[in-house]
């Protein structure tokens, strides 16, 4: 019989179940088998733990990066700007994406910073081959997407289907792997129906960058407006959207009626949508994977937390890439989702709970990581043992919690599937009788 590890922290959060004060977790076999008072689980199993690990700090279910693209870690001078608009941001970008890049080391360090802050599971983007490859060789959880971007009906009716599928069959793993159609206004609507169907077909996620800038909303009502004017100045006036004049309808809508939105997808960024649209996302099942920091770089509205939180619509919590944040700290983007859904009037008491549910649980369930025989997301019996210590200082378990959502205190350990990637100082380890070693 495989061994018992003993996690002990000075607070523990299950996330689906109330805080425990002078937790632990016990993992056997990259599970948790036990969750509860440290007393509690000792008695329960007694001397078949073989290892104590005791912390100071809180211990939480690992945080789920749910929308980044790790590969553009090296492109973090674009993110150091500041943008008066989508269109500017996206032309530096492009600037920047053009010049030499080693994307599998870029892709790699990452991975690196996400592990050491304390996340277990990415929802990762890649847009090149050579980046494919640096979340399975890591040991990461998640979803690598290969993302589809600039394909126009008349190409894709040739080969687009095979080539997409080919890139896909490319990326290793585990991870899961999925698609991500990008955009809107970079797919012509056939394509996103194709690659629904693909999705259905080979058992993939689907992931869409959606409702992120003003000019996206416009692009897919009317066919006009600035971002518009770019794609046809790019020679597309013959995508269906451009050429039709827009769908009539908002981004949300629009992609409901390519058939994308389903609970095998979830959207990044969501922040030009109305209660309309967020009913639609709550009927179908989508969750949006929210990314203040990087709306904030760009030069974009925030999004609207308060509202998605009131209304119950399931989120996650995204970093993006550095080409357009700061860090790739989940926690960075909590803390600055706190501060907004306070300054746009959320007044509620369970804030920090929610957001500490939203990046862990809500980012598992955006990812369909919350089902299958070993869930993630949650700290909990027979769960995959994705958990992660954060160095927080407060003790009382309501002070510790606020102290994570609102500080974003680094983190101490990662283990994913029972197995520390990374930890920051070495673990006070005690043997079966007790005495720290
Ligand atoms: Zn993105």
């Amino acid at each position: 019989m495989s061994s018992i590890i003993l996690h002990r922290a000075r607070t523990v959060f299950p996330v689906a179940a109330e805080p425990i004060a002078d937790g632990a977790v016990a993992v056997r076999d990259g599970r948790i088998i036990a969750v509860g008072t440290h007393d509690d689980v000792t008695a329960e199993l007694g001397d078949e733990v073989a290892a104590r690990h005791e912390w100071e700090g809180a211990l939480a279910p690992g945080l789920v990066n749910a929308h980044t693209h790790l590969q553009y870690t090296d492109m973090a001078e674009v993110g150091r700007g500041s943008y008066p608009s989508f269109e500017t941001w996206a032309l530096a970008f492009e600037k920047g994406y053009r010049t030499e890049h080693d994307w599998a080391a870029s892709a790699a360090d990452g991975v690196r910073q996400s592990i050491e802050s304390g996340t277990t599971a990415v929802a990762e983007i890649v847009t090149d081959p050579a980046a494919g490859s640096a979340v399975h060789d890591a040991g990461l959880h998640g979803v690598v997407f290969w993302e589809v971007f600039g394909w126009k009906r008349s190409a894709w009716a040739q080969d687009g289907p095979e080539r997409v599928l080919a890139e896909l069959a490319a990326l290793p793993s585990p991870p899961a792997t999925g698609l991500s159609p990008h955009a809107i206004y970079s797919l012509d609507t056939d394509v996103f129906r194709s690659l629904q169907h693909l999705a259905e077909q080979h058992g993939v996620r689907l992931h869409i960058h959606a409702a992120e800038s003003a000019s996206e909303d416009e692009f897919a009502r009317f066919g006009t407006g600035p971002l518009a004017d770019r794609w046809r100045g790019l020679g597309h006036s013959d995508m269906q959207l451009l050429s039709g004049n827009g769908s009539g309808r908002g981004v949300v809508h629009y992609l409901d009626t390519v058939g994308v939105l389903t609970p095998h997808s979830h959207l990044a960024h969501g922040i030009y949508v109305d209660a309309d649209d967020r009913a639609l996302l709550r009927e179908r099942g989508v969750s949006v994977a929210l990314c203040p920091r990087s709306n904030a770089v760009i030069g974009l509205d925030a999004p609207p937390i308060a509202d998605y939180l009131r209304e119950g619509n399931p989120i996650g919590v995204g970093t993006d890439s550095l080409s357009s944040s700061p860090s790739l700290n989940v926690l960075d983007d909590v803390a600055e989702l706190h501060r907004l859904a306070r300054a746009q009037g959320y007044t509620g008491d369970d804030l920090h709970a929610r957001l500490l549910h939203a990046a862990t649980a809500g980012g598992a369930r955006a990812l369909g990581l919350d089902i299958g025989s070993t869930p993630s997301g949650t700290l909990a019996t027979g769960h995959r043992a994705d958990l992660a210590v954060f160095a927080v200082s407060a003790s009382a378990p309501r002070d510790a919690l606020a102290e994570l959502v609102e500080n974003a205190p680094s983190a101490l350990t990662t283990i994913v599937g029972g197995r520390p990637l990374w930890t920051a100082a070495p673990l006070r380890t005690a043997s079966v009788d007790g005495a720290l070693a």
